[in-house]
């Protein structure tokens, strides 16, 4: 009888270290998680994430083979395996943690971006399945993109591809957190529905019942909350960032031609609120031949453990690579 075959999915966050041991249909047999304590030197970490998962794995039925380890991670490298100076985390620099991981347990290991490991986790367990061409887009306190072209993740020369976050909407606007302006992040995630909100109160008399709230206070849901209710201010802000999504991403599909585009985190949970507003801007920005083209999807992970799944999906990819060449 063959051995059931596993692998690790890790993902490490500023707040959390999530992972799990996930068949190849997507099944996750097990699964913990730890703080990561992000002050901390990578020193400090490693120890802790190796008695995590050696206690996890201890408790796994008997003969399972673990055939190998996908790692999400923030700022993270996939062709030089490391973990680049992220601003999550205080490990000190540029770490290689692929090379880390191989030398305690010796089995093929891989680490891209969270959002990467997101779209692979689609590809391979969530809506994405059968599809060739995609984009994974996470609109959490940030953007995220992973983007998938004839199958595969686009790495591009440096590795650092597909980060439609940091796309220029407007060159005098608002201030990214790189420093630069009017980057697509600013203005299309859960912090930059907000600074509409204060926007669009500031500019404005109409009454919103988010007047009462203080902006330390504003949430995405509490933004989605209003805006079911009718209110006037939370909706033009669903507007106005649908708008802007929308735009670029008609101007990204002249690009790679996806067949859908999915969204995935917390604003995607605002649903039509979100998905209406960003077709229709985009149907009406896109050139000609590729009008009707392309689906707006929501990610089947949405209220899955996603961040393993694509951790995991990121390896098993890499593993029926290596078995094709
Ligand atoms: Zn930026």
């Amino acid at each position: 009888m063959s051995k059931k075959e596993l692998t690790l999915g890790i993902d490490i966050g500023g707040t959390t270290t999530t992972f799990g041991f996930v068949d190849i249909d997507g099944n996750i047999l097990k699964e913990s998680q730890f703080m990561t304590q992000a002050e901390d030197h990578v020193t400090a970490y490693l120890p802790r994430l190796f008695d995590a998962i050696d206690e996890a794995m201890a408790e796994l039925e008997e003969g399972v083979v673990i055939k190998g380890i996908g790692m999400g991670a923030p700022n993270a490298n996939y062709f030089r395996g490391t973990v680049e100076n992220p601003p999550n985390l205080k490990w000190g620099g540029v770490v290689n943690l692929v090379e880390l991981m191989q030398k305690k347990y010796k089995i093929p290991t891989v680490i891209t971006n969270d959002a990467n490991a997101a779209a692979l986790g689609e590809l391979r367990f969530g809506a994405a399945r059968n599809m060739k061409n995609f984009i994974l887009i996470t609109l959490g306190t940030g953007l995220g993109s992973g983007i998938v072209v004839n199958g595969d993740v686009v790495y591009g020369h440096s590795g650092f591809a597909g980060e439609m976050g940091h796309l220029i909407v407007n060159y005098d606007g608002r201030l990214c957190g790189d420093g630069r302006r009017g980057c697509l992040e600013a203005y299309v995630s859960v912090t930059g529905i907000r600074r509409t909100v204060s926007k669009l109160l500031a500019d404005s008399l109409v009454g919103s019942e988010l007047r009462d709230v203080s902006q330390s206070e504003l949430t995405g849901e509490l933004i989605t909350q209003a805006a079911l209710k009718g209110d006037k201010i939370a909706l033009e802000a669903f507007e106005y960032t649908g708008h802007i999504l929308g735009q670029k991403l008609a101007d990204t599909v002249l690009i790679t031609s996806p067949e859908a585009i999915i969204l995935f985190g917390g604003l995607a949970n605002a649903k039509d609120l979100i998905f209406e507003p960003t077709l229709r801007h985009m149907e009406q920005s896109l050139f000609g031949p590729f009008k009707g083209t392309v689906k707006l999807m929501m990610s089947e992970l949405q209220h899955r453990n996603a961040a393993v799944l694509g951790a995991s999906g990121l390896i098993w990819h890499e593993l029926e690579k290596q078995n094709a060449a």
